[in-house]
């Protein structure tokens, strides 16, 4: 899963290049991405490097933080990164760069490859934590009910969350 674009020649010539992007995700984001990853970038020569500057839009599969329960979370990427052509300039002059974000390899052969640069974003702007919906009631800490669909029928009442393996443990001796 690629996203490719032939356009290396343009940037070799100092020129922007214009990237529509309406492919799978590529592998290796660790989330499982719902639909196409779709948007546009464009790579514009800095000197040395390349920036990538503008906007994509995924939707990933994550399980709510409460109730465990696999929902859709849509992400809207601004994209601003700098990549280089790593077999145009000099490999080991980013080797010794010790920036927190150096530049994304963004050439495969003779061809412009997105895909770690869109990998990178996914998993940049994947949230920790998520919720299935902003009141989602979560699970019974007794019972492991998805209070969601209906009171378990477990006491629950005056009981900090904080104190429950306290309880249980009570309950044990
Ligand atoms: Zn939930
Ligand atoms: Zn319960």
């Amino acid at each position: 899963m690629i996203m490719r674009y032939a356009g290396l020649s343009r940037l070799r010539k100092n020129l922007p290049v214009q990237c529509a992007i309406d492919a799978p995700a590529p592998e290796g984001t660790g989330e499982t991405v719902l639909g196409l990853v779709a948007g546009e970038i464009v790579l514009r020569p800095t000197g040395r490097t390349i920036m990538a500057q503008g906007q994509v839009a995924v939707t990933v599969e994550l399980a709510c933080a409460r109730c465990l329960r696999p929902h859709p979370v849509k992400l809207d990427v601004l994209v601003a990164r700098e990549c280089c052509l790593m077999q145009i300039d000099d490999p080991e002059a980013y080797r010794e760069r010790d920036d927190d974000l150096p530049p994304i390899p963004i050439l495969s052969g003779d061809e412009i490859d997105l895909s770690e640069l869109v990998r990178q974003l996914i998993i940049l702007h994947t949230p920790p934590r998520s919720l299935c919906r902003p009141d989602c009631k979560g699970l019974c800490d007794q019972c492991g009910a998805d209070l969601n669909e209906g009171p378990c029928g477990c006491q629950q009442q005056g009981v900090d969350p904080r104190l429950a393996p306290l309880k249980s443990l009570l309950k044990e001796t």
